[in-house]
């Protein structure tokens, strides 16, 4: 697939430059153009691989925002992007649209840019493109608090009812102790990028390469087309060099023997990449579509394994919309599976952010209304006696 790429806040802006940089190190060309929107001129520096020109600061006017960021304020967020839509509109001007397939926004939902600024990005895109538009969003941890959780919440509305499909990662489920929560990010950031990269860029090889069993970007597409949540299931494993020649060796038996073991390999990966930990922890069974790609030398996938593996994947997902598709990729050292779990309705996180939010937005209310009392009751004395100069 192709893709132009947009990452809002800081969040999404890290996981976008962590894509760009995944796929030019293993040959792949899925980004055709990326851009990142920030409220922070500080954080706006920070990519890598994105370049000077495609980089957009807003609410640099605003009174509360002037380039230092929002706050975690997703209200000011928004209002920002929605006060300088015309600036973010004209930067979409050069991107030659026809050129790409569909549009990924991504933000960090528990802050105030990606999860304020981002839906009304994707609302200017979604009337802008007939492309489809797909969100992908990082779920704060629970250990940040009642603030970070009432604003994925609230975005997570907006983000689920504007795109076409919402890919999500839960920084929960991803977090691994013993570290500092910015190296965490530093590895969460590669294993994200290293699943949407290796799921989004299929059905781009060279023509001549691509076998009837090749995966096409339609099909990803028709997968992710019922909208919803998605999670994202990986899992790889090294390949051996290939050593020409070397079937001519063995008897037929024995080559049927390797092919069942190749097989069984296929199979096993793609079980790993589900049982394992997938971006959004999820009830695979609640899974509308699924989708299984396999990245890496042709040699390497068996289609008895594809087939096995595919059937496996239908009676867990209990649906009979599985699609299974290789991305060739002859000189990669590694097989790798990715499984698109799409629209998946039984997410346990997602419950949990939300009572998270409910809980912080009654104790915010509350403690507003004390406040309210406490300044008043502070600035009035005893018997209520003075009045106010004006
Ligand atoms: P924004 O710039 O105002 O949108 O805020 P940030 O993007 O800095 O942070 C928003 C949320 O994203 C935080 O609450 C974290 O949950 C999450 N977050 C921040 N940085 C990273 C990162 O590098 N990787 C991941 N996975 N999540 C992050």
């Amino acid at each position: 697939m192709k893709l132009a790429t947009i990452g809002v806040g800081n969040a999404g802006s890290k996981v976008i430059d962590r894509m760009v940089e995944f796929e030019q190190a293993t040959g792949r060309d899925l980004c055709r153009h990326t851009l990142v929107i920030n409220t922070a001129r500080t954080d706006l520096a920070k990519p890598e691989h994105v370049p000077e020109d495609r980089r957009l600061l807003i609410g640099e006017t605003h009174q509360k925002a002037k380039g230092h960021g929002v706050g975690g304020d997703a209200a000011i967020g928004a209002e920002v992007a929605q006060t300088e839509i015309d600036d973010i509109r004209r930067i979409f001007d050069d991107v030659e649209i026809h050129e790409v397939d569909a549009i990924l926004v991504a933000a960090g939902l528990g802050g105030g840019t990606g999860s304020g600024a981002a839906p009304v990005v994707i609302e200017e895109l979604q009337k802008m493109y007939d492309e489809p538009v797909y969100g992908l969003g990082m779920l704060p941890g629970k250990y940040e608090g009642g603030r970070p959780a009432l604003n994925a919440a609230r975005s997570l509305q907006s983000f689920v009812n504007k795109v076409d499909n919402f890919i999500a990662f839960d920084n929960d489920a991803w977090r691994s102790r013993g570290q500092t929560i910015e190296e965490g990010y530093e590895d969460m950031n590669r294993e994200l990028a290293t699943r949407i990269v290796t799921l989004l860029a299929a059905g781009e090889v060279d023509e001549s390469e691509v076998g009837e069993n090749a995966m096409d970007s339609s099909d990803i597409m028709r997968t992710m087309e019922v909208g919803g949540v998605s999670s994202i299931g990986y899992a790889s494993t090294g390949v051996d060099t290939p050593d020409d020649g070397l079937l001519s060796r063995f008897s037929e038996e024995e080559v049927s023997n390797m092919e069942s073991t190749d097989a069984a390999k296929i199979k096993g990966l793609v079980r790993r990449a589900v049982n394992s930990r997938l971006t959004v922890p999820c009830d695979v069974a609640s899974a509308e579509r699924a989708l299984i790609i396999f990245a890496g030398p042709p040699s390497e996938i068996s289609r008895k394994g594809v087939e096995s593996a595919r059937d496996w994947l239908e009676q867990e997902t209990e649906t009979v919309d599985v699609l299974a598709g290789d991305d060739p990729r002859t000189d990669s050292d590694t097989l790798a599976a990715v499984v698109l779990l799409s629209n998946v309705t039984d997410t346990p996180r997602i419950k949990e952010i939300q009572d998270q939010a409910v809980d912080a937005q009654d104790t915010i209310q509350q403690q507003e209304a004390v406040r309210e009392e406490e300044i008043e009751s502070l600035i009035t004395d005893d018997d209520n006696d003075l009045d106010p100069i004006v």
